[in-house]
């Protein structure tokens, strides 16, 4: 059954955007996802459906209004029992593994803000997952949706071509991955190392190993503290 992408935004025009072309381009056109977009406005009240107002007790900026934001959630959620998603720079950190899961799940549901956020109201009310891509802040949650679809789509079975290239990135064992190379054989003077090309596997096996050890225990310390050898 096809995995189902339901965004609820005030901007639908930005789906799919990137995720029109390539990987997930391609699964979308072989109906191994269906994407579905909620238009904020359709939910706005008066005749300019307005959807955001200025926040209570003053300060910069607008922010969506609660009775709006539940009104589009609600139409949405009465049609598919699916994870919501709350894009927001104080929410956990989206990883992986969340990826992972919620690839193996039906669906589901993001729900984008703009503006300077939501009514907490809503949040309290409907509970959804607030998820962060990083301690940076973007304009909307839409950018945000957009990234984390993109993880999640890459994982749905039939999207990527060799279904090991799914299991032997970075994070899926928890240590960064070793380096790539391909041709030209001499670039700048640098050659690919001996051992990558030199046909024994067994050895090119230990040698990625070993540096994704390497650069995981360089790069990423915070990684490395947690990482388990996997036992096989
Ligand atoms: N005033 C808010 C930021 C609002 S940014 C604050 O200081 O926390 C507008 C919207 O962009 C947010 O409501 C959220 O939906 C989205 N957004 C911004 N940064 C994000 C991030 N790092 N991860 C996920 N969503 C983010």
């Amino acid at each position: 059954m096809a995995f189902d992408a339901h965004i609820i935004t005030g901007y639908p025009q930005m789906f799919p955007g990137p995720l029109g072309d390539s990987l997930a381009g391609r699964a979308l056109d072989d109906g191994l996802w269906r994407l579905n977009t909620h238009n904020l406005r359709d939910f706005g009240h008066g005749k300019h459906r307005t959807i955001d107002e200025p926040p209570a007790g003053g300060g910069a900026g607008m922010v969506l209004r609660a009775d709006v934001a539940a009104a589009a959630l609600d139409s949405v959620t009465a049609q598919a029992a699916l994870p919501v998603l709350l894009p927001s720079p104080r929410g956990r950190r989206f990883t992986q593994s969340m990826a992972t899961d919620l690839a193996a799940g039906p669906g589901v549901i993001f729900f984008c803000n703009r503006f300077e956020g939501v009514d907490e109201r809503f949040i309290e009310a409907r509970q959804p997952i607030e998820v962060s891509l990083g301690d940076y802040i973007l304009s909307g949650g839409e950018m945000a949706a957009l990234a984390m679809l993109d993880a999640i789509l890459r994982l749905l079975p039939g999207v990527m071509g060799k279904v090991e290239s799914g299991s032997d990135e970075s994070f899926s064992d928890g240590l960064l991955e070793y380096p790539h190379y391909t041709r030209p054989q001499s670039f700048e003077g640098r050659d690919i190392p001996a051992v990558v090309t030199a046909g024994d596997h067994d050895k090119l096996r230990a040698w990625r190993q070993q540096e994704a050890e390497r650069l995981t225990r360089d790069r990423r310390p915070d990684l490395w503290a947690t990482h388990k050898p996997r036992k096989n």
